[in-house]
């Protein structure tokens, strides 16, 4: 089978250090699948910065087009907050997702069962929860423009950013959720704030449309932003697939997190659109950033990343099998009790980044 080609990104904080657990899982993949990938490293973020002046070079926006998929770690730090707004390392990030056309986040809400203790919400509230949040990631207020900070004649000082959406960039992502509740055999809520924003209203009738056009097999609700941040905590297995814009789904997505108890077991997938070759940009990385209060302290969990991996194997391989072996390794070693501090409980055996990863790849072996 072809070589495929992964780049891998780093970055700042404790990204190296799960980066390495997840490089020897590749290793184990390459070994034990039909799968064979060209690796390749390179800087992002506050590490670019130290070396480039930049976050993002030219030439690591053009490794990231020709590879099959980047792997990313996380970007910033205390050390370069300081830096003007239009040079700071979570701009490697953003910059990646727009360069690429990564419009269509993914992430997943899943609370692994020998971790219902970890979250702050009731067992029962909780138990089995599996949401995917799907956010649109190049458009809507991070993006929208006009924006800028400007001094009025009185020495007033104004703020501005401005929420845009097309037609086209709400119908691409929406056909992106309406697609995986397919393939899922779930169902979809639509977030916005349709009663106050203009841009809410619009993509609320164009959901509405192309669920009627082409969807109409697929339950859909719709539900306002605030509204679905209560649902979430009172009751969030009534979600399965949430639809959503990229300001409510970054806040949404966090909110999610939260539920399940722990930052660091959460993958993502950032897709974009096919291109003429068949390919799908996509980027992989774990929710959370990177974490400088426990950087190099070989305490990371490693489990976000490893299962961001686990994402690409499915969304950007079509390996579902070993896709789901690297799932269900995870999912042994929680049970066996092994916990980073993040995730540590009374009883547990406490363990460093590096053993949970060895931990992970033992139980990969056994699968064998
Ligand atoms: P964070 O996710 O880095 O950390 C929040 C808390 O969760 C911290 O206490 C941290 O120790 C803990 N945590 C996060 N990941 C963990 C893991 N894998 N294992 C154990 N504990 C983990 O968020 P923050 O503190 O708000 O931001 C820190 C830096 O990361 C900032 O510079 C921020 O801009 C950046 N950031 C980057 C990304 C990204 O690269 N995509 C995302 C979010 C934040
Ligand atoms: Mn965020």
């Amino acid at each position: 089978t072809k070589e495929k080609k992964i780049l891998t990104l780093a970055g700042d904080g404790i990204g190296p250090e799960i980066m390495e657990q997840a490089l020897h899982i590749l290793d184990w993949v390459q070994n034990n699948s039909a799968l064979s990938f060209h690796v390749e490293k390179d800087l992002v973020g506050g590490a670019s910065i130290d070396q480039n002046g930049i976050p993002l070079t030219k030439e690591v926006i053009a490794k990231a087009k020709a590879a099959d998929a980047v792997l990313f770690g996380a970007v910033g730090g205390p050390k370069w907050d300081g830096i003007g707004f239009d040079k700071r390392p979570e701009l490697g990030i953003i910059g990646l997702r727009k360069e690429l056309g990564l419009f269509a986040n993914l992430r997943s809400t899943i609370v692994f069962d020998s971790l219902v203790e970890a979250s702050t919400i009731k067992p029962e509230v909780i138990k089995g929860l599996d949401i995917m949040i799907v956010r649109e990631s190049t458009g809507g207020v991070y993006f929208g423009e006009p924006r800028g900070i400007e001094t009025l004649s009185d020495g007033t000082r104004k703020g501005v950013n401005t929420e845009v959406y097309t037609s086209f960039e709400i119908e691409r992502i929406a056909r992106v959720a309406f697609d995986l509740a397919r393939q899922r055999q779930g169902h979809v809520c639509s977030v916005e704030k349709s009663n106050v924003m203009e841009s809410g209203l619009l993509w609320r009738e164009v959901v509405t449309e192309l669920h009627k056009k082409e969807y109409f097999d697929i339950p859909l609700s719709h539900m306002l932003a605030d509204n679905c941040a209560m649902q979430l905590v009172k009751n969030p297995r009534q979600f399965d697939i949430i639809l959503t814009s990229n300001l409510f789904g970054d806040i949404l997505s966090d909110l999610g997190a939260m539920l399940t108890g722990s930052l660091g077991m959460l993958p993502s997938a950032t897709l974009g659109a096919r291109q003429q070759n068949g390919v799908i940009p996509a980027l992989y990385e774990p929710i959370h950033g990177s974490a400088p209060d426990i950087a190099g302290q070989g305490k990371a969990n490693p489990l976000a990343l490893i299962l961001s991996l686990a994402m690409m194997l499915r969304y950007s391989f079509d390996e579902q099998d070993t896709s789901e072996k690297v799932v269900n390794a995870c999912k042994a070693v929680l049970d066996q009790g092994f916990r980073t501090p993040d995730i540590m409980s009374a009883g547990m055996k406490l363990v460093g980044t590096e053993e949970m990863g060895k931990a992970v790849l033992a139980e990969l072996q056994k699968s064998v």
